[in-house]
C-alpha cells in the first residue's frame, strides 16, 4: 500500500490548534517512521511541548523547572506604553525610570538598574566597573549556582581578573586587605553561596568589615530578599527565612552594589537587579553591554507591579510571598476537602508535606505544609493532565503538595486526582 500524501495525513490530523506547518511536520515525521497512524500522537506530542500553564504540586516555591517565582500575567489588549517617553516634557525618557527606580526606593538604594537576569547583573557589574584589572573573591564563594553560572567563569567573561583570597572554609577580613596591598583591587565581590552550606571550622567576613579596605564591596546576594524585616509581611520574617542576606541590609552595611535575581525571593518575573551607589550604576548603564542585557517592557511592567506591592507592604499581593506564607492549617483543610472530592476511590490520604524554597535560596530550611499523597508513582499520568499537574514521588507515593498550588486549582487537582482511579 502506498504511504498516504503528507498533506492528505496533516489534514486528516484532528483535536489540535496546531498551525498547518507543524502539522504537516508531524505527518512527515510519521510516513518518515512508516507508521502513517502515529501521525495524531506526533501533533499531539509537538502541542505539549509549547509553553503552558501547569500546576505546581512539587512544594518546591521557586522550582526551576516551572519558571521560578509564579507571576500573575494581566490579560490585557494591544498597547504601547511610556517605555522611554518622559510624559511630563514629551522627550525621549528611560526605560530605568520605571520598575528600577521603585525597586531601589523599597531596596534603600541611591539607584538601580535591571537587566535580564541575575548573570547578566553580575556579568555587566564585573565587565563596566573591573575589565583589566583585579577582583578579590574568597575561594569559599567561588562556587556554581548551577545551569552554567560558576563565578570564575563569569568574572573571566567579564575581563576582569580574579584574586583568590583566603581558604574554602575560612576568609578573613585581613585576606582582602593582603589582596590589595598594593592598591591593584578594583572591586571586592562577595557571593551568596546559596545551594549549599559550609559547616563547621569556618569564618566569613562581613561586608561591614571590607568597607574600609577600599575597593568598592560588590556583594552578589543571587536570591533577592529586599529587607530581612519583611515589613510587607503582617507577621515579620518566618522562621525558614533566617540567615538570607537581604538588600536593604547588605547595603546599610557598607556594600556599593548588590545584585540579585528578580524571580527568587523578590517574587517577580526573570530579571536581574544591579542596586546601589548612584555612580556605579551610572557606570553599568553606561556599558555597552547594558543595551545587550536590557529586559523588554513585558519583564518592566511586571517588575514595576512588584515593586508597588513591596512599596505598599502588600505580601499578598506578591504570588510567591502568598504561597509562601499561607498558615498550614488552611492547607490541611484544602487537602481534606480535596481528599473529599477525589480521594477515597483511589485511595488518596491527607499527608504533612514539606516545601521548600527553592532556586538555592534559604538552603536546608523547610515551610511546614500539607497535602495528598497516593500509593505509587503517578507522576507521568498527573503531567498528561490538561494543564499538566506537577507532583513528587516520596517513599515510594505521589505526593501533591498544597502549597505551590492556587486554590482556585484545587478542584483541577481533584480532577486530576480522579482519574487516577482509571489508571489505577
Ligand atoms: C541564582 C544566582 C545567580 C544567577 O541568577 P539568575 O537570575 O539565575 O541568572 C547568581 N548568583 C547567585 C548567588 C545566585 O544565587
Amino acid at each position: 500500500m502506498r504511504p498516504p500524501s503528507v498533506d492528505a495525513l496533516a489534514r486528516s490530523i484532528e483535536g489540535t490548534e496546531l498551525p498547518q506547518p507543524l502539522l504537516v511536520d508531524a505527518a512527515r515525521e510519521a510516513i518518515a517512521a512508516g507508521d502513517p497512524t502515529s501521525a495524531a500522537e506526533r501533533a499531539h506530542a509537538i502541542e505539549r511541548a509549547l509553553l503552558r500553564p501547569v500546576i505546581n504540586g512539587t512544594g518546591v516555591l521557586l522550582h526551576t523547572n516551572l519558571g521560578r517565582a509564579p507571576l500573575a500575567v494581566p490579560a490585557s489588549p494591544a498597547r504601547y506604553s511610556n517605555l522611554e517617553l518622559d510624559l511630563v516634557t514629551g522627550k525621549r525618557g528611560s526605560r530605568h525610570g520605571h520598575a528600577a527606580s521603585l525597586l531601589a526606593r523599597a531596596a534603600g538604594a541611591e539607584a538601580a538598574l535591571v537587566v535580564n537576569n541575575g548573570a547578566a547583573a553580575v556579568l555587566l557589574v564585573l565587565a563596566a566597573l573591573a575589565t583589566g584589572r583585579d577582583v578579590a573573591v574568597s575561594r569559599g564563594e567561588l562556587v556554581e549556582i548551577g545551569g552554567g553560572f560558576r563565578v570564575p567563569e563569569v568574572l573571566a567573561q567579564s575581563g576582569a581578573r580574579l584574586v583568590e583570597v583566603g581558604t574554602t572554609n575560612r576568609t578573613r577580613a585581613a585576606d582582602y586587605d593582603d589582596a590589595n596591598r598594593t592598591g591593584a583591587l578594583a572591586l571586592i565581590l562577595k557571593v551568596h553561596q546559596s545551594n549549599y552550606r559550609i559547616v563547621g571550622f569556618t569564618e566569613t567576613a562581613e561586608v561591614g568589615s571590607l568597607t574600609a579596605i577600599g575597593p568598592p564591596v560588590v556583594v552578589d546576594l543571587g536570591s533577592g530578599l529586599l529587607d530581612a524585616a519583611t515589613p510587607w509581611l503582617a507577621g515579620g520574617p518566618p522562621d525558614w527565612l533566617a540567615g538570607e542576606p537581604a538588600a536593604r541590609q547588605t547595603l546599610a552595611a557598607g556594600a556599593a552594589i548588590v545584585t540579585f535575581s528578580g524571580d527568587k525571593l523578590l517574587g517577580g518575573p526573570q530579571a536581574g537587579v544591579i542596586a546601589g551607589r548612584a555612580d556605579l550604576v551610572a557606570a553599568c548603564a553606561r556599558h555597552p553591554l547594558a543595551r545587550a542585557l536590557r529586559p523588554g517592557a513585558l519583564v518592566l511592567d511586571a517588575l514595576q507591579s512588584t515593586a508597588l506591592a513591596y512599596l505598599r507592604r502588600d505580601g499578598a499581593a506578591i504570588p510567591f510571598w502568598r504561597m509562601a506564607t499561607i498558615q498550614t492549617d488552611e492547607l490541611r483543610r484544602r487537602a481534606e476537602a480535596l481528599w473529599a472530592q477525589a480521594g477515597p476511590d483511589v485511595g488518596a490520604r491527607v499527608v504533612e508535606c514539606e516545601s521548600v524554597p527553592g532556586a538555592g535560596s534559604t538552603p536546608g530550611m523547610v515551610i511546614p505544609s500539607a497535602g495528598i499523597a497516593i500509593d505509587g508513582d503517578h507522576t507521568q499520568v498527573l503531567r498528561a493532565f490538561d494543564p499538566p499537574l506537577i507532583a513528587r514521588v516520596r517513599d515510594a507515593c505521589t505526593v501533591v503538595d498544597l502549597r505551590t498550588v492556587e486554590s482556585g486549582d484545587d478542584p483541577l487537582v481533584a480532577k486530576a486526582v480522579a482519574t487516577l482511579t482509571a489508571s489505577a
